[in-house]
């Protein structure tokens, strides 16, 4: 389980001079983002200045950590890399196939019985190549990473979106699709967009109700679901240092929901109390020898305008807490002005759940804190008007808040203390209320909001908070409550008011854990046999795809014109197709079911040219496949969104879908189209998206001069004949149409493994 202290040492003793280098070379001084990414270049010391935005630059991650539900499709393509073991340390979480129904060991050990083949196959995989592997129950990945693995000025990849938790320890953790994870594990370079940078000033102090989740949710509400896109938040001033490590790692976490490529936070004191809680003193003592590095200069936060691209100041002693949503994280509200707001858009202001934990809350103070208000209900005889529900980050924190009675306060209150995974957070969720599609409202401590993420009904409407906020709100059962300023009626019909919020921010007793979950890979995994049965509807060994040969994009027809927002949860739905993660052919029959078709303004309704008649998108699609005929997706604005997960690139591309056409890309997407051979093209011009037309068919004219920086020309048929010509943009490089032309960037490793 350890982590590896001779790595992290490793990479501080070069940090030093590769800082100074990277210093003396752009010849300005560096915020922290720039020196852990001029630290980690794949090719050692820094050479050139790169540009931001600009130059696609190799890295050298120090850790990868993949879940299970992520896991299983990386760990298939890893094993045709022809490797004996990971090249970089690795892990795997199982804590996404959990479902949460009637709380942790029923809920436990159902999903060991339905997903014992997934876990098998995940444990003997792990075994074989070196990987760390945590068992279910063991804990959510990005819980497990900051309280194990995460370090300051590190750097890691992990196939989950929300990686980007261990910036709360100072590292640059980056979400990643399988086919990048896979690469690096395969002892090959990562790429990425050398990222822009914006500053966050954090001044004053959190007081009262408001806690480190309002940050982000303030943030959110700033710079919206897309305006972190391609940079990297670093979170600096004197009121950063007033936050806990874990407050810290609930920002970062959330710099997901803001399209950031991560966030982070320089090395200070709260990290050290929580490497030296932790058992990791000996992190701590590394890193104190070289403080200065694991940090921003001080003239570049002295004068943040000059050296970041972005700048945005909070007071944090004037912040208030916030609510935000429904179905986006970024529509920010005040607590106290939600009442309102929600009568207007008639949001319902009966709240049926309140929800705790998640990898983005469930730290020792979170928890600490929420029951501080919980406690509050008890002793003032308030009987909560919501369920509650309970998911703990891991099994040290879960272990540790049983000992110390935490547990037992939510308990008493009638909490269901769901397993130590995701859950509800990712649709894993069993409601005891089942709403069928009825208009309701929970709110929850989480990260994501999206229409269906939590329970599968497009109409639950959830709103993200605080801990303690969400305790508040679930005691009162109403989106409207206020507690600052509200009194509640209690069961002897007297009016009471919840007092603030305490917490601790990390356990007196210290953290205690009986058995972590935790299972070491063997020294020599050459004679462990991995375990995929050859009828299982859950895994399916792969086959490489055949490159896209350019008289196949010549008569291209459309598959679906998507409306609106368009995330990888539409394009490949979570819920019940978790369970297909590992199997392509079965997975890609939920392809694009839940994006919205311009045309009628339905989801998983389109028209197949050749017949004229509607239907679903895959088997619209299949029917374009068995006929050769390759097709186009046309998209919207930040055209997959939300998780990283690559089947949303692999399904279209397993069914025979060519090109993706969208208005704008969210990064990791647009890098999974490339990584598995397709074409991820944007409008030059966003006003010809309103000039495709249903029976649309596309002819790539120019594809065999495809080369970076120039735009491909696309000439549309119409129906009628008629005809436009258009531009589309892209961001492909020399090596990324290698990628294109062999196929997939893992035909590529493999041909040069050879
Ligand atoms: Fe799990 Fe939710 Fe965290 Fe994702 S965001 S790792 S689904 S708890």
């Amino acid at each position: 389980m350890a982590f590896d202290i001779d790595m992290i040492k490793k990479v501080y003793a070069q940090m030093a001079e590769r800082v100074d280098k990277a210093r003396e070379i752009t010849g300005k001084p560096l915020t922290l983002s720039e020196k852990i990414l001029y630290s980690h270049l794949w090719d050692g010391n820094p050479d050139k200045a790169f540009q931001r935005g600009k130059d696609y630059v190799d890295f050298a991650p120090d850790r990868i950590a993949c879940q299970d539900a992520t896991a299983q499709m990386a760990l298939l393509q890893f094993m045709q890399a022809g490797k004996k073991t990971v090249a970089v340390p690795t892990t795997v979480h199982c804590d996404h196939l959990i479902q949460a129904k009637q709380g942790a060991a029923p809920d436990l050990k159902r999903a060991n019985e339905t997903s014992n083949e997934v876990f098998d196959f995940l444990e003997s995989v792990s075994n074989k190549y070196g990987i760390g592997f945590w068992r279910p129950g063991a804990g959510i990945i990005h819980q497990v990473v900051l309280e194990n693995y995460a370090f300051p000025g590190g750097m890691m990849i992990g196939t989950d979106s929300h990686t980007v938790n261990a910036g709360g320890l100072g590292m640059v953790a980056i979400g990643v699709g399988g086919a990048d994870a896979v690469d690096v594990m395969a002892g090959m370079p990562w790429e990425l967009k050398f990222p822009k940078l914006i500053g966050v000033k954090l001044t004053g102090e959190l007081n009262g109700w408001t806690a480190s989740k309002d940050v982000i949710l303030k943030v959110a509400g700033i710079l919206t679901v897309k305006g972190g896109t391609g940079a990297i938040v670093e979170y600096f001033g004197p009121g950063a240092k007033n936050l806990s490590c874990t407050g810290k790692g609930t920002i970062c976490n959330m710099g997901a929901e803001i399209g950031a490529t991560t966030s982070t936070f320089g090395y200070d004191d709260a990290m050290e109390r929580f490497l030296r809680a932790t058992d990791r003193a000996e992190i701590a003592d590394e890193a104190n020898k070289i403080r200065e590095y694991l940090t921003g200069d001080d003239e570049v936060y002295a004068n943040p305008e000059k050296y970041f691209d972005q700048v945005i100041e909070i007071d944090l002693t004037a912040l208030r807490p916030h609510l935000n949503g429904p179905f986006t994280p970024d529509l920010a509200t005040p607590v106290g002005q939600l009442g309102e707001k929600a009568k207007k858009n008639e949001w319902p202001l009966k709240v049926d759940w309140g929800l705790i934990g998640s990898c983005t809350n469930s730290s020792y103070e979170d928890l600490t804190r929420a029951a501080s208000i919980a406690q509050q209900a008890i002793d003032k005889k308030l009987k909560p008007k919501s369920d509650f529900g309970i998911n703990p980050g891991s099994e040290q924190i879960r272990f540790t808040a049983e000992r110390d009675g935490l547990l037992d306060v939510f308990e008493n209150l009638g909490a269901t203390i769901f397993t130590n995974a995701c859950g509800p957070c990712i649709g894993q969720w069993d409601r005891s209320d089942r709403k069928g599609d009825e208009k309701n409202t929970i709110v929850h401590s989480f990260n994501r909001n999206f229409s269906k993420r939590a329970d599968g009904n497009p109409n639950t409407h959830a709103f993200v908070g605080s801990p303690e906020m969400v305790a508040a709100i679930a005691i009162s059962g109403r989106l409207d409550f206020d507690p600052m300023n509200d009194t509640l009626l209690n069961e002897d019909g007297q009016e009471v008011k919840l007092d603030e919020p305490r917490g601790l921010e990390l356990p007196p007793k210290g953290f205690e854990v009986e058995d972590n979950g935790y299972l070491a890979p063997k020294e020599d995994g050459s004679s462990v046999e991995v375990k995929v049965a050859k009828d299982s509807e859950r895994l399916q060994l792969l086959e490489p795809f055949l490159p896209i040969k350019d008289s196949e994009l010549q008569g291209v027809k459309l598959l679906i014109k998507a409306f609106g927002k368009c995330t990888t949860d539409h394009i490949s739905m979570a819920g019940p197709w978790l369970r297909y993660r590992g199997h392509l052919d079965n997975i890609a029959n939920n392809t694009l079911i839940g994006a919205v078709n311009a045309f009628n303004k339905q989801t998983n309704f389109v028209k197949n040219q050749f017949t004229g008649e509607y239907g679903g998108v895959p088997d619209v699609q299949r029917e374009y496949k068995a006929k050769g005929v390759k097709t186009i997706v046309v998209g919207d604005h930040n055209y997959g969104e939300g998780s990283s997960r690559e089947h949303a690139a692999m399904q279209p591309r397993h069914l025979g879908v060519a090109a993706v056409l969208v208005k704008s890309f969210a990064r990791i997407h647009e890098t999974n189209l490339k990584k598995q051979g397709m074409l991820a093209l944007t409008f030059a011009n966003e006003a010809d998206y309103d000039l495709i037309q249903e029976d649309d068919t596309f002819n790539f004219v120019d594809i065999s001069e495809f080369a970076p920086n120039k735009p491909l020309t696309v000439e549309i048929v119409h129906k009628d004949g008629s005809k436009d010509t258009i531009k589309v943009n892209h961001t492909y490089n020399d090596a990324q149409i290698k990628w294109y032309r062999e196929g997939s960037a893992l035909n590529l490793i493999k041909k040069q493994n050879a």
